[in-house]
């Protein structure tokens, strides 16, 4: 249907024809301008008036029409950039409907980087010199540091003042002393030539076979998805590096996406190893300047390769031909705010539409994944084996209820020898718990009291490294009481549980002749201080690490060959969908990272039922047999893969308004009921309350074929909701909170 719209629809506009113009602005509607003087290209990005202001817009196609031409007004001009394609406007379009969003709020993800009407131009550039200064004072320090945070990147002036809260003077006292380098550069530069001929790694017969298939899927021109599938450390980024090369032989555009920035630094090294530049880098730690370089370069093919993270999917590619999704089961692909939507998933409907590959890469897949391989509707390549000597770690649990944990400690004993046995050859021990802070509840003895956050149904997190207390849904922090807030009594209040931080606390004192770090994404006041944590601790600058999650994503750490999950029952105790998917790809991540040299590793996971079904699966690495369970049960429920879903949430600043609401869209059901979509609820969510919003959850389900979206169209417009009610819409929800 869109294809036939197309035709019908000019590529060109005369100075004064009627032009549908969809601004970034939150309007429902594209909106009618004249074509400025010499006309002006459909998908021309443009900026038009919109009451006293100047706004920026995409030309979308012929106006509407039905107004007095009087009164409407012109486009101000058209920018010098490359237009918008057919290829990425369908796809706003596209993923607008699939995840209910405003197509305003797609453009908003499609464009952000700023000053990119402004004209090319020379501009004045800062960054790092050699220099030192002839006195240190904390303006000049912060300086130095900001410039150090983000390596050899460059700032503008206000940039750089800003990041580092000094007055520009302070920055221009700096460039007298070489301390900062003062450069003229054009505004946007195209990024170095990266060379897909250098000679890569010696493929093994396996991983030689992989590069192949993919290599013929890019080379086809032509959409296709891969689920690469292979232990930690068989060689998947190896092979799919393979694909890049070839996708830049064919002269087109490569996107990498990374889960994690702390990442993206040991991979940026291996493309550079193996491309002779680096890609350009898209994610949240890169500056504004960088951001609208990398947009405009994206655009006119100024950059082969782009690594990055979810968003990098609405840049403007000019011939993307490679997606790869890396570790593509991993949660934070899918954004939880604002749009909702799943990185994974858009990056199959985006190659879909340019003709694109894409190989989504992971030792241990999501469900979803899994599933589509499973019916033929991905190809599946898998590599089984680890590169060169290494092999997976033998896998062993720990009976907790054998082995009586004295109060306050969580290390058991026999996991404590083991740790000092692998810390006296010289080897290193990893001990997971993901959680963050000190203790996740705090409480007081004389009245039972537990300190939860003022505007949440959650209890504080005390953080001993930062302090504070800290609410885990909405980051508000308090100092520590000495004195209960209910009851008074004075030193009183004590944590319970454990979290990572009184986990490193009980280590060091177990084994004070150990070096013991901790690896907690709050721990670090930047990204490349985490960077340059992690690079000491791969050079065996610890003996024992404590780590959350942040450890299990694809760190390489030759020396180290014990794994100690501390509770392997944590996330088992979840109600969510995904609770034993989401425990079974985390423990055989974190163990992944035990052995990944010549040493053999092994993973112990202290457990109270080592009889539970997913705790049993982890254990015989008997992958299959735990998808094939886990896909049986979701088939005979009907969920996700095999079903769909909904999540709505209302929320309101009192707490019936929402209820009276639910409660009403729930019996106002036709448009679900006529697709054979069920609603479940209100019911009010398992967080009830955050920021001071009473929220009520309801969960449509329906069949795997049945048109959802248009089917929650027509039922959410019955509805208005009135004042300070929000609802949101989360189509496929990984989160039920
Ligand atoms: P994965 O992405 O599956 O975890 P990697 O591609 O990171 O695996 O490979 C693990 C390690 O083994 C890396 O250090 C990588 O450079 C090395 N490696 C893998 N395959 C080869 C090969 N064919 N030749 C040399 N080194 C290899
Ligand atoms: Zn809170």
């Amino acid at each position: 249907m869109a294809a036939q719209k197309q035709q019908a629809e000019p590529e060109f506009f005369e100075s004064g024809a009627l032009v549908g113009v969809l601004t970034t602005q939150p309007l429902d509607r594209v909106l009618d301008y004249k074509a400025p003087e010499g006309g002006c290209w459909r998908g021309a990005f443009v900026e038009v008036p919109l009451g006293p202001r100047k706004v920026l817009g995409v030309v979308w196609g012929a106006g509407q029409g039905g107004y007095d031409l009087a009164k409407v007004r012109t486009v101000l001009k058209v920018l010098d950039v490359a237009p918008m394609r057919d290829e990425l406007k369908q796809f706003l379009e596209r993923s607008a409907d699939y995840t209910l969003t405003p197509l305003t709020a797609m453009l908003r993800l499609a464009t952000r980087a700023p000053g990119l009407g402004d004209p090319p131009s020379m501009q004045k550039i800062y960054r790092l010199g050699a220099g030192e200064p002839d006195r240190t004072t904390a303006a000049r320090t912060k300086v130095i540091e900001v410039l150090k945070d983000y390596g050899g990147l460059a700032f503008t002036l206000k940039e750089l003042a800003e990041m580092a809260d000094v007055s520009t003077s302070v920055v221009k006292g700096l460039v007298k002393q070489n301390v900062v380098l003062e450069e003229d550069r054009p505004r946007d530069l195209p990024f170095p030539r990266m060379h897909h001929d250098h000679a890569g790694k010696t493929l093994t017969d396996a991983q030689a076979e992989a590069s192949a298939q993919l290599r013929a899927g890019v080379a086809s021109h032509e959409y296709g998805t891969t689920l690469l599938r292979g232990v930690t450390g068989s060689g998947k980024t190896e092979v799919y590096l393979e694909a890049v090369a070839e996708c830049l032989a064919q002269g087109r555009q490569a996107l990498v996406l990374l889960p994690e920035i702390a990442l993206t630094a040991e991979f940026l090294t291996r493309v550079e190893a193996r491309f002779g530049a680096k890609p350009a880098e898209w994610h949240s730690g890169v500056t504004m300047t960088e951001r609208r370089r990398i947009w405009k370069m994206v655009g006119q093919g100024g950059a082969q390769m782009v690594i990055g993270a979810r968003s990098a999917l609405f840049l403007p590619y000019q011939n993307l031909g490679l997606i790869v999704v890396d570790e593509e089961h991993d949660t934070s692909y899918k954004q939880e705010e604002g749009v909702l939507y799943n990185a994974r998933d858009m990056a199959v409907l985006r190659a879909h539409l340019c003709g694109a590959q894409v190989v989504l890469a992971s030792a241990t897949p999501s469900l979803e994944s899994w599933v589509n391989a499973d019916q033929g509707k991905y190809r599946k390549i898998e590599l089984v084996s680890r590169y060169g000597p290494s092999v997976m770690p033998d896998m062993r649990a720990l009976d907790m209820r054998q082995d009586k944990l004295p109060s306050n400690r969580w290390i058991s004993n026999r996991l404590r020898d083991e740790v000092l046995a692998r810390v006296a050859k010289g080897e290193q021990a990893l001990l997971f718990i993901n959680r963050r802070g000190y203790a996740p509840v705090t409480i007081c003895r004389a009245c039972g009291h537990q300190i939860a956050c003022d505007v949440c149904d959650a209890r504080m997190v005390e953080h001993r490294f930062l302090k504070r207390l800290m609410c885990h849904q909405c980051g508000e922090t308090k100092p520590v009481p000495t004195t209960c807030p209910n009851c008074a009594a004075e030193d009183r209040l004590a944590p319970v549980g454990p979290g990572v931080e009184r986990l490193a606390e009980e280590a060091t004192e177990l084994f004070p002749d150990a070096r013991v770090v901790t690896l907690s994404s709050d721990m670090f006041g930047s990204a490349r201080a985490l960077k340059e944590q992690i690079a000491q601790i791969a050079q065996g600058g610890a003996d024992i690490i404590i780590g959350t999650q942040l450890v299990a994503k694809g760190h390489n750490f030759p020396l180290l060959t014990l794994v100690g999950v501390i509770d392997a029952d944590l996330g088992l105790q979840g109600s969510d969908l995904r609770a034993a998917e989401r425990t079974f790809q985390l423990m055989r991540q974190v163990a992944g990272r035990a052995g990944r040299s010549e040493r053999k590793g092994v993973a112990i996971m202290q457990s109270y039922q080592p009889e539970h079904p997913v705790i049993r699966a982890i254990l015989a690495g008997d992958e299959e047999g735990f998808w094939r369970a886990e896909a049986d049960q979701r088939r005979l429920a009907g969920v996700p893969p095999y079903g769909r879903m909904a999540g709505i949430v209302i929320s309101a600043p009192d707490a019936q308004a929402p209820f009276d609401l639910g409660a009403e869209m729930a019996r106002r059901d036709g448009p679900l009921r006529a697709i054979g979509a069920q609603v479940f609820g209100p019911a009010p969510a398992p967080i009830a309350r955050i920021r001071g919003r009473h929220r009520v959850r309801l969960l449509v389900k329906a069949e795997k074929a049945a048109p959802l979206q248009r089917a929650l169209t027509q039922w959410l417009a019955q509805f208005r909701p009135g004042g300070q009610m929000r609802i949101s819409v989360d189509i496929d929800p990984q989160s039920f909170l």
